[in-house]
């Protein structure tokens, strides 16, 4: 299999072409960080336009060339369809349904969050994360727990009941003043290095509640208010520098402590309905954070389960998780056919619009899920 993956949920666009034995031929990403830092989180027309501009400039077409692949080379196009912005999730499924017009290939839809979880068989093989396991993903719009037990089938374990830990990374690096343009997470992540992770008394969130499910409300709120104490309105300097790294250490032990004690009730839950998931994924843009992965590493390995956690750069937004997920998903049967031309010519102009899913979960909740959460 030889198969092109496009990706503009959100703020990056991504391409890439991956074979079936998981070699990634070439891949492009186009980011966008910069264009929103000055906003306060992603803008959805700038953001759109952004993704637009990529697509024109010849994106895919340079991705194919540097692969060294011709369009007609290809077993299918693999592209997110949600969950995600409807703008920008519709330049994508544009250029991937055009493509696969002119050239006659299957298209493969894909769930942005069943890419991030799937691009671990990839990275680490797939004889190392076979089914069932369970995944834990982190980013800017999501946390969850899912049991996967196989391509496609998901059950939900816990999820956010507000903000995801990405979003509160975001959030938290902006309040402290720090320069987001090359993202709110890594910045924050770099700060608290220098600070006291216990110099700030921020509780863990949910201590009490014996379910799987994650809230970050109630820490952002803490952080917000220590902030307006300790920093005021003063710019960053010299003199509040301690303390701001301080407040980003003590947020960043809570937060991850969370994620601790969840995915720990989660492999007790997963185990009862699967006795042997075979590792622990962790995935997701926030999962290329260090701390993050070595207190999970501590984690799975109390669990007696290997821990599995792409590279950063395949953690956040990108092209080969998508190429990769239509592979898996091709070899299942799981395509569409692609539109007439002159259906993907109507789809490009905007006559016809083209079929997204901006809300798509991942799975259905587990029983217990639902009956303790709140
Ligand atoms: P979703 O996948 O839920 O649709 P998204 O695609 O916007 O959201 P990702 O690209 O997967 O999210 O991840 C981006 C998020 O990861 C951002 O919120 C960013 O702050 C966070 N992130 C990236 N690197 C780090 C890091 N080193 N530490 C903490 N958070 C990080
Ligand atoms: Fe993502």
């Amino acid at each position: 299999e030889l198969v092109l993956g496009i990706e503009s949920s959100c703020d990056d666009t991504g391409v890439a072409i991956v074979t079936g034995d998981g070699r990634i031929l070439a891949q492009s990403l186009a980011s966008q960080n910069e264009l929103h830092a000055q906003w306060g989180g992603v803008v959805p027309k700038l953001a759109q336009g952004a993704h637009q501009e990529a697509i024109d400039g010849g994106i895919v077409e340079t991705t194919l060339e540097k692969a060294g692949v011709r369009p007609e080379q290809l077993s299918a196009i693999a592209i997110t369809i949600g969950p995600g912005l409807s703008l920008c999730l519709r330049v994508g499924v544009r250029k991937a349904r055009s493509l696969a017009a002119a050239h006659n290939l299957p298209l493969v839809p894909v769930h942005h969050m069943e890419a991030h979880t799937l691009i671990a068989r990839l990275t680490a093989g797939v004889e190392n994360v076979q089914f069932p396991f369970l995944a834990l993903l982190v980013s800017g719009g999501h946390n969850l727990l899912v049991l996967v037990r196989g391509v496609g089938e998901y059950v939900q374990l816990g999820s956010s009941l507000d903000d995801a830990l990405g979003e509160a990374y975001d959030k938290t690096a902006r309040l402290l003043g720090l320069d987001v343009g090359g993202g709110g997470g890594p910045a924050l992540e770099k700060l608290a290095k220098q600070g006291d992770d216990k110099g700030i008394p921020f509780s863990v969130p949910m201590i009490r509640k014996g379910n799987c499910d994650f809230s970050y409300a109630g820490l952002k709120t803490a952080v917000r208010l220590a902030v307006e104490d300790k920093v005021g309105d003063d710019p960053p300097s010299e003199s509040n520098m301690q303390v701001r790294a301080d407040i980003a250490a003590s947020f960043q032990r809570c937060a991850v402590k969370h994620l601790e004690h969840r995915t720990k009730r989660a492999v007790t839950w997963a185990r009862e309905l699967e006795p042997e998931i075979s590792c622990l994924v962790v995935s997701g843009g926030v999962a290329s954070n260090q701390v993050v992965r070595a207190r999970l590493a501590e984690v799975a390995e109390q669990a007696g389960l290997p821990l599995i956690c792409p590279p950063p750069s395949l953690c956040t937004d990108n092209g080969v998780m998508v190429a990769w997920t239509g592979v898996e998903r091709l070899r299942l049967g799981l395509t569409e056919a692609p539109p007439t031309e002159e259906q993907a010519a109507l789809e490009a102009t905007g006559e016809v619009d083209v079929s997204l899913k901006p809300r798509w979960l991942l799975g259905e909740r587990h029983p217990m899920a639902v009956q303790l959460g709140s």
